[in-house]
């Protein structure tokens, strides 16, 4: 019976630690049973046992103890009639193991609860009016924050004394079980009940945070808006989140930022758009107009014959373009306005005037001309 355990996984009897895992691992997917999903119940069976042959093999080479004894002794349990202390607890690195560090982890999935992990993020929103997005602005945001209890420091106990080594696992997290499953008998190891893997225990709990080594807290944190923002977009600020666990780092803090629409300006990117109605005299003589602006007042030129629609460019009266010594433009699109409720003497000039007008002073209208002119 007895096959070369070298031979099953295909190594040579020097082969190190690292060898006989690869070796291990290249051999378990080739006679993983989903590769036999569809074939006859003798290949099934084979495979199952070629399995275990497998398994067989890396449990002995894989632990320095039982591998001495077999290559002294030919047998993992050292010489023969020797009281033969199999110790199935003292195998490392169960099949589960390896399994689920080449399958995604779903054996059990397996995170070392000691580790230190990050906190939460806070996820708050602002509202800010146009006026505060356009210079920029600073907020003392109001959080119910996680924050490690200062009481017991983070560890739940009441003192040091508290914290005892769990007796289900001896401390180190996981317990093995015996298992029948497609490979036949395993060993599995699990995560310990009784301690949830952390290997200790606590006796007494802190009082102050009931055991959970953390309490919220109101915490005030203030924070810089800067001059630019927009509405939608998302600010994080590392580090003021939750408390980490374990020692770890604290989540960030995200802001989703909303900014209230002005009645005066349109924002589209970094530049600003104005509405400006303006008279027909204005609007034909051109002329100096002030204007709002998010500066204050500023003069606006409008040239000679300026037509409804005509768009003017006043540059760098737009946002603040973020993180930069740079502002966008404001564009003032113009309306000419036609007056309305003219008297009888109102129209009375206004066709004479019309009339007056010669086809070169209306070129637009010169080239529509089939449609003609129409008025009273
Ligand atoms: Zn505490
Ligand atoms: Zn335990």
């Amino acid at each position: 019976m007895a096959k070369n355990l070298y031979e099953i996984l295909g190594v040579p009897k020097t082969a190190s630690e690292d060898e006989i895992k690869k070796a291990y691992r290249k051999k378990v997917v080739a006679y993983h049973p989903d590769k036999f999903a569809g074939a006859s119940e003798k290949e099934k069976k084979d495979a199952e046992a070629k399995c275990k042959e497998i398994n067989h093999a890396y449990e002995v080479l894989s632990n320095p103890q039982k591998r001495s004894n077999y290559d002294q002794f030919g047998s993992e349990d050292g010489p023969q009639g020797f009281g033969g202390a199999s110790g199935e607890g003292g195998g490392f690195g169960g099949f589960e193991d390896i399994l689920s560090s080449f399958f995604g982890g779903n054996f059990g999935g397996k995170k070392n609860p000691n580790a230190p992990r990050q906190g939460e993020d806070i996820h708050v929103k602002i509202n800010l009016t146009f006026e505060e997005a356009y210079s920029g602005t600073s907020k003392a945001l109001r959080l119910n924050r996680e924050e490690v209890c200062a009481t017991c420091g983070g560890s739940g106990a009441k003192d040091a004394q508290s914290i005892k080594v769990c007796q289900y696992c001896r401390g180190t997290g996981v317990v093995q079980k015996t298992q029948q499953s497609i490979f036949g008998q395993q060993v599995v190891q699990t995560v310990c009940s009784n301690c949830g893997g952390k290997g200790k225990v606590i006796e007494e709990k802190c009082a102050t945070c009931r055991g959970n080594g953390y309490s919220r807290k109101e915490a005030s944190v203030k924070i810089n808006i800067p001059a630019g923002v927009d509405n939608g977009v998302t600010m994080t600020v590392r580090n003021e989140g939750h408390c980490g666990r374990n020692g770890g780092a604290r989540g960030n803090l995200v802001i989703a930022v909303g900014v209230a629409q002005s009645p005066k300006f349109r924002r589209v990117g970094n530049d600003l758009y104005y509405d400006l109605s303006i008279g027909f005299y204005d609007a034909t003589c051109g002329g100096e107009i002030l204007i709002e602006t998010m500066k204050g007042e500023a003069k606006c030129k409008i040239p000679e014959s300026t037509q409804s629609g005509t768009k003017i460019r006043l540059k760098g009266y737009g946002m603040k373009v973020l993180q930069k010594e740079m502002y966008g433009d404001l564009y003032v699109i113009v309306k000419v306005e036609t007056p309305k409720g003219l008297s009888n003497k109102q129209i009375k000039l206004l066709k004479e005037f019309e009339d007056s007008l010669s086809d070169s002073q209306y070129p637009q209208i010169k080239k529509s001309k089939k449609t003609g002119r129409f008025g009273k």
